[in-house]
């Protein structure tokens, strides 16, 4: 019977220990504040930005929620940022995405000061990742990575594949992999023979947005699997890119959906704010 990874349980493991540094920080004179930024009302982004907010108030980060209206121009938006930068009160930024088609996410993901960058997105981040530096992890690839590890297995020498090489999830998470030694293979649209390559996995991690391609069919048995999509199925009920019930009695172990990776991406981004507020003070001396 493969162990059912409990997402819910690690993240609340992660939120206490955030929540700790953080009383840690306030004791010591250094307040932590995250800054979310949405751009106009929709509802999806609405739920996520209201996870972040609730998650803030349980770890005790100070959180600043800005709402723009789905007109405003790129410029008035890349001010707010820049604001938000100068203002030493703040430790975080988070601009939620997407953003409207008239503005360009990439442009306002840059203009975030790296030592600011919550998400992890920025490309020094990104950079950092590559070069094995100190930076902000991507946090859907560092839940991932805290997921496999907390839950009792080691990374160093298995085989690794993860299937999606998406900036956000499919290759950091793969950088991540091979940061812990794991020897790592990317797979893709254009990738042949996709079922040879993920059945060669110890560990295999889906990131592909296509819900239940992978079945047993694809999974060496004693495999253990990530399954990082998320979609509502034609019942309105969750599922992930990964046929849980088809693989699920051959692996070792597997993360469900909901309740896998989905609660690890809010409590990495809590445990970035803390970083930052940690490595912002010592840098000015408050530490
Ligand atoms: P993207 O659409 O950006 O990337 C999907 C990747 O999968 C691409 O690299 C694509 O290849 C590859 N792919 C698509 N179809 C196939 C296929 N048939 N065989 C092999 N590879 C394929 O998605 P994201 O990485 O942003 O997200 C992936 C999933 O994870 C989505 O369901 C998303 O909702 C979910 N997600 C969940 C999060 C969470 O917190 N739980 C956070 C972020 C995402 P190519 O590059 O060649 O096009």
């Amino acid at each position: 019977m493969a162990l059912r990874i409990d997402g819910k349980a690690i993240s609340q493991i992660i939120k206490d220990e955030v929540k700790e540094e953080v009383a840690e920080l306030k004791k010591r004179g250094v307040d932590v504040c995250l800054a979310v930024i949405q751009v106009g009302d929709d509802p999806a982004s609405s739920v996520y930005v209201g996870n972040k907010k609730k998650a803030c108030e349980y770890t005790g980060i100070r959180s600043e929620a800005y709402n723009l209206p789905e007109s405003v121009s790129e410029e008035e938006l890349l001010a707010l940022v820049d604001r938000l930068n100068n203002d030493s009160a703040v430790n975080g930024i988070l601009v939620q995405l997407p953003l409207p088609a008239h503005i360009s996410e990439s442009r306002v993901i840059e203009a975030i000061s790296p030592e600011k960058d919550a998400d992890g997105f920025h490309i020094q981040s990104a950079g950092a990742l590559m070069t094995g530096e100190r930076g902000f992890l991507p946090c859907t690839p560092a839940g991932i990575i805290e997921l496999i590890k907390r839950s009792g297995t080691s990374i160093e020498g298995k085989e690794c594949v993860v299937v999606g090489r998406s900036n956000i999830v499919g290759k950091p998470a793969a950088m991540l992999l091979l940061r812990e030694n794991g020897t790592v293979t990317i797979c893709h649209s254009k990738t042949k023979n996709l079922r040879e390559v993920t059945k060669r996995a110890d560990i295999l991690v889906v990131a592909v947005g296509k819900p239940k391609l992978i079945d047993a069919s694809y999974v060496k048995e004693g495999a253990v699997v990530i399954d990082v999509g998320i979609h509502r199925n034609s019942e309105n009920k969750l599922c992930g890119d990964v046929d849980f019930d088809s693989v699920s009695p051959i692996v070792s172990a597997i993360t469900p959906v909901p309740g896998g990776v989905g609660p690890m991406t809010v409590a990495m981004l809590m445990k970035n704010c803390a970083e930052a507020a940690r490595l912002g003070a010592e840098k000015t001396g408050k530490l």
